[in-house]
């Protein structure tokens, strides 16, 4: 989908990757998997998550 990226300046094609987080909650570890909008012209963002 095409969304405005403040890193581009301009409205670029998007797109949604999953990204695992850990939450503290109470004292416990809380793993959950957040929705990352990311601009397709980061494609070493893409490829430091692995
Ligand atoms: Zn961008």
């Amino acid at each position: 989908m095409r969304k405005y990226c403040e890193e581009c300046g301009k409205e670029v094609e998007t797109k949604i990757v999953i990204k695992k987080e850990t939450y503290d909650v109470c004292g416990e570890e809380v793993e959950v998997d957040a929705q990352v909008l990311v601009c397709v012209g980061w494609k070493s963002f893409l490829r430091g998550t692995g």
